[in-house]
């Protein structure tokens, strides 16, 4: 065929994840598969599927994860106490800050330093230009409801809007699960912002909202850091890692987006080492590292005392807030199988919170991508071309 003469075709498929691609003359196109089938052996104990980012199972057929795993130690309410007691000042006009994003976890927890400890808090936001309508809503209510204090911030220049879209286009072109975070860079880089806020205004306590079952054990585990490595390692592993993959596609390198980048790195939460050094003279302290986390009773409160609510298109109340998580669970899908909802309900199976069986159904619901709302968000990022047109045909 003549329009193929002078064309250099190679094919590639790699195993895990399961992706193919064929590149023309340099141009890569590529078709991901689907890594997950319900005929694949999933841990005994928890729903984590065998042989994805470093999941194996025994004889038993129980996961490493299930084997190693010690329950979560909480610090406790009586030390909690001590430490926001130590954060009163009455010559300060605040106790502490917090940020809220309209999701479940930090209202809560905003909402319990207000009614239950009585702290004058001051409520901050970053305005993510991603936020879902609902979230809104909700720290609109909160608000109004518990009358604190409240201080919004943007980034400048579309900052957000833009290295994100730079980091779909880059992902897409060699999609990859280790990288999937990098999408979230735009909320990485609000820290130095929230500091400079709690500095202003002599704030010497920020509080987080964040719960112990987030922490996702297997992105660590794509960046090839160990499970159980300590503090240091995991920041130079971490790092490492991320180098090595954004070597293996450079468009997270774009010059354009390389401070932000770095500064992401640096600043991505209160402990990261930027923030660290920034924030000496700040206790941060994680609410639900001393209270235990509980689904219902976070929910109950919340909708009860708050109007809180999530839309009812979607069959999960978590991590709605903000519209890319959509996206980023598209993108887990499509390159292991699995999304971070997997991850979070084995954790909590572990911590006899649900059963395995109550796991698994919500898991069926709560894993549908709901394709619209991928699209829009592709859309308003002016990348059209890379709509979705079907859901993972396995659910
Ligand atoms: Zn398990």
């Amino acid at each position: 065929m003549k329009w193929l003469q002078g064309t250099h075709i190679g094919v590639n498929i790699s195993k895990n994840p399961v992706v193919a691609s064929i590149s023309i003359s340099g141009k890569k196109f590529f078709w991901l598969s689907h890594y997950y089938s319900h005929t694949m052996p999933l841990c005994s104990q928890c729903t984590l599927p065998s042989d994805v980012a470093g999941i194996t199972l025994d004889d038993r057929g129980v996961c490493n994860q299930c084997r190693t795993h010690h329950a979560i130690h909480y610090h406790g309410e009586a030390k909690l106490i001590q430490i926001l007691d130590a954060c009163r000042d009455r010559d300060k006009t605040y106790d502490c800050m917090v940020n809220i994003s309209g999701g479940r976890d930090s209202t809560y927890t905003l909402l319990s330093l207000v009614k239950d400890h009585h702290l004058r808090v001051l409520a901050v936001n970053y305005a993510n230009p991603f936020t879902d309508p609902q979230a809104i809503k909700n720290i609109q209510n909160t608000i109004r409801i518990l009358g604190v204090d409240f201080v919004q911030f943007s980034l400048k220049k579309k900052l957000h809007e833009n290295i994100l879209r730079n980091n779909i286009l880059t992902w897409f072109k060699n999609p990859s699960p280790a990288m999937v975070p990098a999408i979230c860079i735009g909320c990485k880089i609000i820290w130095p912002k929230m500091l400079k806020i709690a500095r202003q205004k002599r704030i010497r306590c920020i509080v987080n909202g964040g719960n112990p079952f987030e922490y996702t054990s297997f992105k660590k585990e794509l960046l090839g850091v160990a499970d159980g490595a300590d503090l240091k390692s995991t920041y130079f592993s971490n790092f490492t890692g991320l180098l090595i993959q954004a070597s293996k596609n450079s468009g997270y390198l774009n010059p354009r987006f390389l401070g932000p980048t770095l500064q992401g790195y640096l600043f991505g939460n209160p402990y990261a080492i930027g923030s660290r050094l920034m924030a000496r003279n700040i206790t941060f302290l994680d609410f639900f590292h001393y209270v235990p986390w509980r689904e219902n009773d976070v929910l109950a409160r919340i909708q009860e005392e708050l109007e809180w609510d999530f839309p009812k298109d979607l069959q999960s109340t978590w991590r709605f807030d903000c519209e890319i998580a959509h996206l980023k669970d598209y993108m887990y899908k499509m390159t292991l199988g699995m999304t971070e909802k997997d991850d979070f309900y084995a954790k909590l199976i572990r911590e006899g919170q649900i059963s395995r069986y109550e796991a698994i159904q919500r898991l069926e619901k709560e894993n549908r991508i709901p394709i619209d709302r991928v699209n829009k968000l592709l859309e308003k990022v002016d990348l059209k071309h890379l709509q979705i047109t079907r859901e993972d045909p396995i659910i």
